[in-house]
């Protein structure tokens, strides 16, 4: 028998990088922080919005780095209100086991 060459597409998945531990991870195992074109920042879990993303691990040591140090509004150049932070970290215990 023929080798069968397996014709599975290989879909690449974009990377992106963590602001919390500054890896890089496909971009599907990140949430992503949103600055919308108006200046406001909310949680984009489709990935789909317009706008400018910065992003981090589902987990919490990423986003307490992230938050301590400030770098997600630093990524995005803009203030990230502590509401977002709450709500990450309320996605993030939800999400895992801690
Ligand atoms: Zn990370």
């Amino acid at each position: 028998m023929a080798e069968n060459k397996n014709p599975v597409k290989v879909k690449k998945i974009p990377q992106r990088k963590c602001v919390g531990c500054g890896e890089n991870r496909n971009k599907n195992e990140l949430i992503r922080v949103l600055r919308t074109p108006d200046g406001t920042v909310c949680l984009d879990f489709t990935g789909k919005k317009s706008g400018r993303g910065a992003y981090l691990c589902k987990d919490i040591k990423c986003l307490k780095k992230a938050r301590k140090q400030g770098r997600l509004s630093r990524g995005l150049e803009v203030e990230i209100p502590e509401t977002i932070y709450d709500a990450l970290e309320e996605e993030l215990l939800r999400d895992g086991n801690g």
